[in-house]
């Protein structure tokens, strides 16, 4: 278990963190989810005593992590790839691992068949692809077999045999009843993996739910229009109290109001229309418009509440897909 109490961290001016408070349980992969910069490296850096807090709290099954005796028996922690002795072989940099902290050499060979890399073992991971690289640092993240575990964006930069793989890794981490961690930019990577969110933006905390609940809060019903007399349909909608929304392309979108009122509403004006179909937005755009209010209500100082009315969303068009460059809209700074 994890547990963070009023958690901050300040750079200067800039907060990177700011007074997070949730708790990291056992059994399930709690996905930590946020857009570059908004504070998870800072957040997990904390948590393994490597960057001092400005304020707030956070312990490791209780204890700050300076204070576990052995600490990688404790926890394990991916943090940035890049960080690794690449002179040494794969084997003799995990038999230093284990050798300064007590574990017995046979883990190392443990762990070496766990993530794969048994063959290449005696190779030096200077020459290793960012995939086997990553599989050398997860190994050394389980080398003391610990209870909790941490993965700083473990995916980014892997084909996707290596996702696969290293979801997979982490379902069955957290099946064995570990506490697993894992921090991604990418909502439809956590959709995939994590049986709990949380999610930050700016370094404050925007959600902290399990996946079904947020997918049932945050997945928006809505009903896309397409009629030739856009305009006057445009009036009548609005005249009618709904929630409308122009996108690129002509089609109109309607929030929260079922295809048959507004069928209805078209026969009652004389109004044609060419597409009455109602839509679930996906996750991504979910994601996307909770951060993008965090990042909005810094920038302009507006409530987030003010933009919810349905007719201007200039954060999250509601007909913004993935894939359209939601991704550059991430950079919330
Ligand atoms: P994430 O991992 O979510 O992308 P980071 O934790 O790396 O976010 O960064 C959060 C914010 O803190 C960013 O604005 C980053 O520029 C800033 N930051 C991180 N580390 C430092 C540092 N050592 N000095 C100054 N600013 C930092
Ligand atoms: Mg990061």
């Amino acid at each position: 278990m994890i547990e963070l109490e009023g958690l901050t961290k300040r750079y200067g001016e800039k907060t990177a963190v700011d007074d997070l408070t949730f708790t990291v349980r056992p059994g399930i992969v709690t996905g930590f989810l946020g857009p570059n910069g908004a504070g998870k490296s800072t957040t997990m850096r904390m948590m393994l005593g490597l960057d001092r807090p400005t304020s707030g709290d956070v312990r490791i099954d209780g204890r700050h992590y300076d204070r576990l005796k052995d600490p990688l028996t404790a926890i394990g922690a991916l943090l940035d790839a890049k960080a690794m002795h690449g002179g040494r072989t794969a084997y003799n940099h995990l038999l230093c691992l284990a050798q300064s902290n007590g574990i017995p050499r046979r883990r190392v060979d443990e762990v070496l068949d766990t993530v794969g890399l048994t063959a290449v073992a005696r190779k030096k991971a200077k020459g290793f692809s960012l995939g086997m690289g990553q599989r050398l640092g997860i190994a050394g993240a389980l080398l003391g077999d610990p209870r909790i575990l941490m993965f700083d964006e473990p995916v980014n930069g892997l084909d996707p045999e290596g996702i696969h793989w290293i979801r997979n890794l982490m379902k069955s981490l957290a099946g064995q009843g570990r506490t697993v961690f894992v921090s991604s930019h990418l909502m439809s990577e956590m959709a995939l993996t994590a049986d709990h969110l949380v999610v930050i933006g700016q370094g404050r905390l925007l959600a902290d739910t399990s996946m079904p609940d947020f997918i049932a809060r945050n997945s928006r019903g809505y009903v896309r229009v397409r009629t030739p007399q856009r305009e006057a349909f445009l009036d009548a909608l609005r005249a009618a109290g709904m929630a409308v929304a122009e996108v690129d392309g002509g089609a109109l979108e309607v929030d929260g109001v079922p295809a048959e009122r507004i069928g209805d509403l078209a026969a009652q004006h004389r109004v044609t229309l060419h597409e009455l179909s109602p839509q679930q937005a996906s996750l991504e755009e979910a994601f996307m418009q909770l951060t993008a209010e965090s990042v909005e209500y810094h920038a302009h100082g507006a409530a987030p509440s003010d933009r919810r009315d349905g007719t201007d969303r200039p954060a999250a068009p509601p007909g913004a897909r993935a894939g359209d460059g939601w991704g550059a809209g991430w950079e919330g700074k």
